[in-house]
């Protein structure tokens, strides 16, 4: 029996996309928990760092450009190399292209599913193949979107990305949950971050937005603490395939 099923020392924690919003705001929370952390991204994640040195664990940075997913092939011997192991992978970088359905691109839909579900296939891959040569147990966390259940608007290759991470997501807890391996989403609502700043910026669309969200606000990074922290630690372990809305209610209305 763990005294804190919350507890994550002595875990390694790989983080995608975290230099800033919620990836940023998980890594710290993962941290806090007490997990060592690699920082996964195309840039070097400097205010991350800060405040994960701020709770005294250890921090990696891996530069790699997930546009191609040919670069995850060495994020998981590196992190392993350099924190000395892998215990939870969060799946988090993700981007969104806007433009009518009827207008879209090969090179809008292609982008967007490059980073936000072959990626992150490929990376799942290789950690999943990491802990069963070790036979070892892990948790892989994805993050979803309320476009996971939803349509959405003017986002077609980002809701078609979204809706394949929630199936993925059932998919590998189907085959990985025997091996010990956890998988799970996190569904963020409306959150206040790069992601989002075009919608925040839309005096209709954000009023829109605010009026539909019981919570009566967007939410903030520190808001995913609670969920990702539970969804990596032993506190999950019977918890499979599953996509957790974080949402202020908006999927209730
Ligand atoms: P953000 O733009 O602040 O963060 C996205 C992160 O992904 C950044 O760190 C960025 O550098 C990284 N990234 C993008 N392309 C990359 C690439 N090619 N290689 C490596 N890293 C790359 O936005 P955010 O809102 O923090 O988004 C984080 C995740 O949450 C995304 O998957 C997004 O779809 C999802 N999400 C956000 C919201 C929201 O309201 N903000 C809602 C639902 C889901």
């Amino acid at each position: 029996m763990h005294l804190n099923p919350f507890d994550l020392s002595g875990k390694v924690a790989l983080v995608t996309g975290a230099n800033t919003g919620l990836g940023q705001g998980m890594a710290i929370a993962l941290a806090q928990a007490g997990a060592d952390i690699t920082l996964i991204g195309r840039s070097e994640p400097t205010e991350t760092l800060k405040h994960i040195a701020e709770t005294g664990v250890r921090a990696h940075s891996i530069r790699a450009d997930l546009s191609n997913s040919d670069a995850v092939a060495d994020i998981v011997a590196e992190a392993v190399s350099e924190l000395g192991r892998a215990d939870i992978l969060v799946n988090n970088a993700g981007i969104i292209k806007r433009n009518e359905a009827i207008d879209f691109t090969p090179e809008e839909w292609d982008a967007v599913m490059n980073v936000n579900l072959r990626s992150l296939f490929f990376l799942s891959q290789a950690f999943a193949r990491h802990l069963v040569t070790e036979s070892k147990s892990g948790k892989i966390i994805n993050i979803a979107s309320m476009l996971t259940f939803q349509g959405g608007i003017r986002v077609p290759s980002y809701t078609a990305s979204k809706s394949g991470v929630g199936g993925l997501t059932k998919a590998l807890a189907n085959e990985w949950a025997a091996h010990g391996i956890n998988v799970n989403a996190i569904a963020p609502g409306y959150f206040a971050t790069n992601n989002t700043a075009a919608l925040q910026a839309d005096k209709k669309r954000n009023a829109e937005i605010l009026g539909r969200i019981p919570s009566g606000r967007w939410g903030k990074p520190s808001d995913m603490a609670g969920a990702i922290v539970f969804l990596a630690s032993p506190a999950s372990d019977y918890v499979q395939g599953v996509t957790l809305p974080v949402d202020g209610g908006w999927l209730s209305r």
